[in-house]
């Protein structure tokens, strides 16, 4: 028996891509997973339909009374949260000197702050329990940046060090906290990045392919299994950085 079984998690933004296979993979260990979506309800059932024992909540991490409402209602369907994947994101890109402040704003609301914020939210019930795993979703971008990404790097090199910190103040309670920095991979986020600039990015991966969602997921399914690991940064990108 998984040492997951029948714990509780939380992933934000799981109605497709990197959180879906997340998701997907925690319910494979047993996990009674509670499957976060903004916008997409259809696409939330579909993630929900594969995975036992789920639950779909509406949640919208760029809002404090969404945050405090979703783990109100998945404290009362499953429990506390017991392993959080801060998923949820999206990108604004466009080269500095012409980036809106919109565009810097939501990307780091959305990024950097929602991760805090459902953090923040989940911590008093895993330190209640003396177990948690928290797993956020950063990106390589956050390490050597990326022309076009000021904004979407400051928010995934952000979650590192928020990371780090968060590990240290809860390590001696049963909670580890780590973030898992993916490559390029095929999702709805990369799909319309022009081919010229997607031939560019994969020429410089030394495995010469991009990655996929449930190759991600295998890392997050990682971060919830391991019990001697905080404060980490597990890279998945195919050899970039
Ligand atoms: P997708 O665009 O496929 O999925 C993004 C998810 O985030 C959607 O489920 C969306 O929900 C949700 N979301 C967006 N804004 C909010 C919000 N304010 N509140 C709650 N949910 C929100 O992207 P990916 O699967 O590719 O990305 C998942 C994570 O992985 C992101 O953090 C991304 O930055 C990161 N990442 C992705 C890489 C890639 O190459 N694809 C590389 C490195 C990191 P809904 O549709 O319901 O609105």
């Amino acid at each position: 028996m998984s040492a997951l079984q029948n714990r509780v998690g939380f992933v934000t933004g799981a109605s497709r891509g990197i959180g879906r296979a997340s998701a997907q993979a925690l319910a494979e260990e047993g996990v009674r997973v509670a499957i976060g979506y903004r916008e997409d309800k259809e696409g939330a059932a579909a993630a929900s339909a594969l995975c036992p024992c789920s639950i779909m909540v509406r949640i919208d991490v760029t809002s404090p009374e969404s945050v405090a409402s979703a783990f109100d209602e998945i404290e009362k369907a499953l429990g506390p949260v017991e392993v959080l994947v801060n998923n949820a994101g999206l990108r604004r890109d466009g080269l500095l000197m012409r980036l809106k402040e919109k565009d810097w704003d939501d990307v780091i609301a959305t990024n950097l702050t929602g991760a805090f914020r459902c953090t923040k939210r989940a911590l008093p019930g895993m330190l209640r329990g003396r177990w948690g795993r928290i797993i956020s979703i950063g990106s390589v971008a956050g390490s050597v940046g990326n022309p076009g990404q000021a904004n979407y790097a400051a928010a995934k090199a952000g979650l590192v060090g928020f990371t780090k910190s968060v590990a240290r103040e809860v390590a001696g309670h049963g909670v580890t906290a780590n973030v898992v920095v993916p490559g390029l991979v095929d999702t709805a986020m990369t799909l319309n990045l022009p081919a010229a600039q997607r031939e560019k990015l994969v020429e410089r991966i030394p495995m010469a392919r991009t990655g996929t969602p449930e190759e991600v997921a295998e890392a997050v399914r990682f971060c919830a299994r391991a019990s001697y690991m905080t404060g980490n940064a597990v890279t998945v990108d195919g050899g970039i950085a």
